[in-house]
């Protein structure tokens, strides 16, 4: 551990000490391990159950399962359907069908294994609930990374790799800040200063405890990270659309309803989307001078519209003729109204 990681460690704690969250899964700062069995299936529980769901969700969830089952050889005694219609509400059934089958296996085995190897090899037990136990319930020195923890790491070290593939420097940083004894608090300490101080959008860098050692508080910089990899590029479309003028009116169509742009007033197209281009059919036989083109973002892909314009042409097919000075009131959505612009200049 270098001095700053050490640093790191030791305000981390020291802020958890005074700051913890009191939840009802959790011991107070600076509590050493129980011996008895009862602790690792209170944190094992607590760990399943905020899996994609809520703490204010698990609270009171939570307090009905101890209450059931106060211990692993009672969960592991229940039958199933009595399982599942706890669990009703909270979601992703599969976290309950292996919460059973975890218990199970710890009662035939006569309690929880105590260190995060033997953790992982149990059913339903992910790398991260592993870690999670064996630091909270064991003070095993386990490197314990929830996406709390993951923003508080990408930014304490200003890393510039984009997720996902950052996941492994993220985790040995983690890692290097863990310290040897805590490591419970540690982890608790971490996943309490990202729900409340490092958050997402609006980290309080003001009250952190470490932003004199945080390389994106520095930068001034820290919502930058995580960095997001970037999105795909737009694909870029081209499509066609065409002005017929007589005698100041210009012809308007009706868009289909389902679709982009639906139910709206807009000039002929040759049916352009987001998955495809224009067909480059013109409406009607006639002397069409193309007049440039317009540029549009959607949010899935660009579109380069060609414009052409007739004064002869008889359009077919279901529209109005408009009043080009009245053009403003048509609402014309924007691609159309950047198109009638170019028409009319
Ligand atoms: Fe997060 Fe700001 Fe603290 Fe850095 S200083 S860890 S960005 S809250």
């Amino acid at each position: 551990m270098t001095a700053s990681d050490k640093t790191i460690a030791q305000r981390l704690l020291h802020w958890y000490d005074a700051n913890a969250r009191g939840l009802p899964w959790r011991a107070p700062p600076g509590t050493p391990p129980r011996a008895d069995d009862s602790w690792p299936y209170r944190v094992w529980l607590a760990e399943v159950m905020l899996q994609q769901t809520t703490v204010a969700a698990v609270i009171p969830r939570y307090a009905q399962f101890l209450d059931t089952w106060p211990d692993v050889t009672a969960l592991a005694a229940a039958g199933d359907a009595e399982v599942m219609a706890a669990w009703a509400g909270l979601g992703y059934y599969s976290r309950a069908r292996n919460l059973l089958k975890c218990a199970r296996e710890v009662a035939a085995r006569g309690g929880f294994p105590r260190t995060e190897a033997e953790l992982r090899r149990l059913p339903g037990v992910g790398s991260y609930t592993a870690a999670a136990v064996a630091a909270i319930a064991f003070d095993e020195s386990a490197v314990v990374v929830d996406a709390n923890v993951e923003r508080v790491v990408a930014r304490l070290f200003a890393i510039e790799q984009p997720l996902p593939a950052a996941r492994a420097a993220i985790r040995d940083r983690a890692g290097g800040i863990t310290p040897a004894q805590r490591a419970g608090d540690h982890a608790q300490a971490m996943m309490d200063l990202g729900a409340t101080i490092c958050t997402p959008r609006n980290p309080r860098c003001d009250l952190c405890p470490l932003s004199g050692q945080c390389m994106a508080f520095a930068a001034g910089d820290a919502v930058r990270f995580p960095v997001r990899p970037s999105r795909p590029a737009r694909p870029q479309r081209t499509g066609n659309a065409w002005w017929f003028e007589r005698e100041g009116r210009v012809w308007l169509v009706t868009r289909p309803d389902k679709g982009m742009l639906g139910a709206m007033r807009a000039l002929p197209d040759d049916g352009w989307s987001a998955r495809a281009d224009g067909n480059g059919v013109a409406p009607a036989q006639a002397d069409w001078v193309s007049i440039g083109s317009v540029e549009h973002q959607f949010t899935h892909f660009s579109l380069t519209l060609a414009v052409h314009a007739s004064a002869n042409a008889t359009p077919r097919g279901t529209g109005e003729w408009w009043p080009v000075a009245a053009l403003d009131q048509a609402g014309l959505p924007t691609l159309f109204a950047k198109a009638a612009r170019l028409a009319r200049a």
